[in-house]
């Protein structure tokens, strides 16, 4: 057998990829033609690929290095805690250091009476769990029929069959058989796409009414829970009107439903406070979390849930977990995790320095000919591709064509930027300094200038 080390060539290790390595998200014939991009090391904010090629990592891989690459301590702390204790399980009455210590440290960081933390492996994993534990909440009291979960179109919640359904992403739903049943899906509050001519402060009560009207069609006795991200990541960094948020609340507390925000992007500093629901004055009776949780060092994800769930839940017991619920290993490297982000003051310098920062250049980018917005909050931004910024307007051609050659512009200029449809959007790892912010939007910019001079050459402007 071959020995495979990051000292094969490229093509060898690419072309054993393709023949062994399923991909998520990936089209395998292109692996095979194209061949994957190697990444051999990292450090900071910047990749190192297996041709000696460095990328400025402004996604922090998937939205979730928020430390940055390349950090010791929680290298040491799982080889301590792996050395100690490499598992034991949470279920049957057990637990050990590494749960208690992160669930109450948990408990500590999350805003209101959200103190109990259910462990997952993932953040789809959580999300599931929620699907399950709220459905239980309700059997529980006494309402086994109020189990429809509200999401929303274009929103992402993971890609396991709960998950997956929560999430609404169509091009998901056409395999394997998603929905599953009883997930019912409104409108997203994606102003810059669908709003026509709708003020956004308008077009954000309209979209969040959708709920009220949804809870009204199915009966508030059959709908449990309402679940959003606070700020859509992989939809396109989409961020809701002011009005949205405010509305949903609203209408969650009046009709009694529980609500779900699913944090596993923007929790852990990535809008400048520790969750997404504290930026945008959300109070969610769950939290889903997980990629920061940890900085992607190890996998782990759980649902922080209130107290009054809670109760409820531990009155049975619910048949519900996972062998790495819990992990030992996952849960003493997001302690350190949480620790340097805390300590460190990277949380605080996100709202107050490098996010202004950022900011403020990034919202430069509108200037530029084909950018028609470039909204961002905290560390997660976007910016919309459009021929004409005015009326807003859609290439011709299919959606996201232009999103791909402006995608490709960048990594052949140093810079992941990744695309969903027409809108490229950013999550740099939140440790980024000022003059890796002014590369990374300098780079952003010259991909801008490649990709307008090749749809002018193409005729496509
Ligand atoms: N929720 C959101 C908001 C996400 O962005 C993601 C992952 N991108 C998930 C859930 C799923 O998390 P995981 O990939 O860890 O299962």
């Amino acid at each position: 057998m071959t020995l495979i080390t990051n000292h094969l060539p490229t093509a060898e290790l690419q072309a054993l990829d393709a023949a062994h390595h399923l991909h998520p998200f990936t089209n395998g014939a292109e692996l095979e033609t194209k061949g994957a991009r190697v990444i051999t090391r990292a450090k900071g904010v910047t990749l190192t690929d297996s041709d000696g090629n460095n990328y400025l990592d402004a996604m922090a891989g998937l939205w979730c290095v928020n430390i940055g690459y390349g950090r010791d301590e929680p290298a040491e702390a799982a080889a301590r805690q792996m050395r100690e204790l490499p598992f034991y399980n949470t279920f049957f009455q057990t637990t050990h250091v590494p749960a208690i210590a992160l669930a109450a440290r948990l408990a500590e960081l999350a805003p209101g009476d959200l103190n109990h933390v259910f462990f997952a492996g993932s953040g789809s994993e959580a999300n599931d769990t929620n699907i399950r534990m709220v459905r239980t909440y309700w059997a529980q009291k006494g309402q086994p029929e109020k189990n429809i979960i509200i999401s929303r179109k274009n929103a992402y919640h993971g890609s396991s069959m709960g998950s997956g359904s929560l999430g609404g992403m169509t091009f998901m739903h056409e395999q394997g058989g998603l929905p599953i049943p009883n997930i019912h899906h409104i409108d997203q509050p994606h102003w810059w796409s669908e709003g026509g001519d709708t003020s956004p402060e308008d077009f954000g009560l309209e979209r969040a009414r959708q709920l009220e009207q949804a809870i009204e069609d199915l009966g508030a006795d059959r709908v449990a829970a309402f679940i959003a991200e606070p700020i859509q990541g992989a939809g396109g960094v989409v961020v809701p009107p002011a009005t949205y948020w405010p509305e949903i609340q609203r209408i969650c507390d009046e009709h009694g439903i529980l609500l779900i925000a699913d944090e596993v992007i923007c929790g852990f500093g990535r809008t400048g406070s520790w969750f997404g629901s504290t930026t945008l004055d959300i109070r969610p009776h769950i939290m889903t979390v997980a990629k920061g949780l940890s900085s992607g060092y190890a996998p782990i994800g759980g649902s922080i849930v209130c107290d009054e769930v809670a109760e409820v839940i531990n009155n049975c017991e619910f048949a519900h977990g996972y062998t790495y619920s819990g992990h030992p290993m996952a849960c003493a490297v997001a302690l350190e995790n949480l620790r340097i982000l805390d300590e460190e003051g990277i949380v605080d310098r996100v709202a107050q320095h490098s996010g202004p920062y950022l900011q403020q250049k990034w919202h430069g980018l509108v200037e530029h000919p084909l950018v028609g917005e470039a909204p961002i909050v905290g560390m997660m931004g976007s910016i919309a591709l459009t021929p004409d910024a005015a009326t807003r307007a859609k290439f011709a051609g299919n959606e996201g064509d232009v999103g791909l050659i402006c995608r490709e512009h960048c990594f052949q200029n140093g810079l992941v930027m990744r695309h969903v449809g027409d809108r490229m959007i950013i999550s740099p790892p939140l440790v980024i300094t000022d003059a890796e912010i002014d590369t990374l939007v300098e780079r952003a910019w010259t991909a801008l200038d490649l990709t307008h001079a090749q749809l002018k050459q193409d005729g496509l402007l």
